[in-house]
């Protein structure tokens, strides 16, 4: 993999293939399914821009053949900046569009590092009186957790190391790539 040009040379490791990512999206997708069945007004998603974009986008249509009615929802909020590190400064690019207010809602998030951007998402939701509020997210690095968050469905729990892919990026790159991987230090050195 990192023999290739462009985009792949950057990677020195991959940490979760392609089609590890699409078997626990499936299996991530019958639970939530299951889980939800009978909820009335079915589950509104609520993807969080831009990491998730990539989980969202296969996750909802993974969940889209187990059945339950879907509605989704895109709020944007930033807490990285352009460097690697969470700040905990959490401030909304762009808001729900609607009120959630009696819904079924789960949020679809990319990773949970440090926790702090969930645990705040999660209490901005819950504010706005849904029936429920359960979080799926695909990544999670234990060891790197600052604050317990309610993280009822994971996909991964991987080593706390910054990764590229599938949505993440470092310095707005790499979000294209269909897997999950650490880039080569050279790569922050240039940048
Ligand atoms: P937390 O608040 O849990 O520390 O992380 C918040 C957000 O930071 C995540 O939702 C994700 O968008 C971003 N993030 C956390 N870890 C990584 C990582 O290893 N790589 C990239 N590209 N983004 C990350
Ligand atoms: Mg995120
Ligand atoms: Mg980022």
């Amino acid at each position: 993999m990192a023999e290739g040009s462009g985009r792949d040379a950057d990677i020195e490791r991959v940490i979760i293939t392609e089609e590890q990512i699409r078997q626990k999206i499936d299996e991530l997708a019958k639970q939530v399914s299951a889980d939800h069945a009978g909820a009335e007004g079915g589950i509104l998603l609520v993807c969080v821009l831009k990491g998730a974009v990539m989980f969202m986008a296969d996750f909802a249509r993974a969940l889209g053949r187990y059945g339950p009615q879907l509605e989704m929802e895109f709020m944007a909020i930033s807490s990285y900046g352009q460097g690697t590190t969470s700040s905990g400064v959490v401030r909304i690019l762009k808001d729900l569009d609607r009120d959630i207010t009696g819904r079924h809602v789960v949020i679809v998030e990319d990773i949970v590092d440090s926790g702090l951007t969930l645990s705040w998402l999660m209490k901005y939701l819950q504010s706005r009186s849904p029936a429920s509020v359960e979080v799926v997210a695909l990544f999670r690095k234990p060891d790197a957790i600052k604050v317990q968050v309610p993280t009822k469905y994971v996909g991964f729990d991987m080593p706390t190391e910054f990764v590229v892919g599938y949505g993440l990026d470092f310095a707005e790159r790499y979000r294209e790539l269909p897997y999950v991987g650490v880039l080569k230090p050279e790569v922050y050195a240039r940048s």
